[in-house]
């Protein structure tokens, strides 16, 4: 198990974790296998997408559209970031990813991304490659 350290510096970001992630399978020196990508935060989200400035303000501005800011949820009566943890749950907490001859198999334009959806915070990505 290896932790990636993301910081965050705005409330909704795309971070492309894409080569780090790709330094942790290297440096386990692992052949075939999957990697599984996890996020542990209730407000952040796993992804995999094209690592594009537009498309990447696009997705932004669709979970802002999807899922605007307070208008009336219940749990805004607890810590006031509904908003934060229901675009998360339109993203998912993990991703796997096969690897085979020792690199994750991922196609030309697909990237990585953790999601911060209630930023800016140090947030923690956990994967675990299992050889198989
Ligand atoms: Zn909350």
């Amino acid at each position: 198990m290896e932790r990636i350290e993301v910081k965050t510096r705005e409330s909704t970001e795309l971070i492309d974790i894409t080569e780090k992630l790709k330094e942790v399978v290297k440096s386990a020196g692992v052949d075939s296998g999957i990697c599984v990508i996890f996020t542990r935060h209730t407000t952040s989200g796993i992804i995999i997408n094209e690592n594009e400035s537009g498309l990447k303000q696009d997705i932004v501005a669709i979970l802002n559209e999807l899922v605007p800011k307070g208008t009336g949820y219940l749990h805004d009566r607890i810590d006031n970031n509904a908003h934060s943890h229901l675009r998360a749950v339109l993203l998912g907490t993990s991703v796997t990813i096969p690897i085979d001859r020792g690199e994750l198999v991922l196609g030309s334009w697909q990237s990585i991304f953790f999601v911060e959806c209630d930023g800016p915070r140090r947030r923690e990505v956990y994967v675990q490659i299992v050889e198989g």
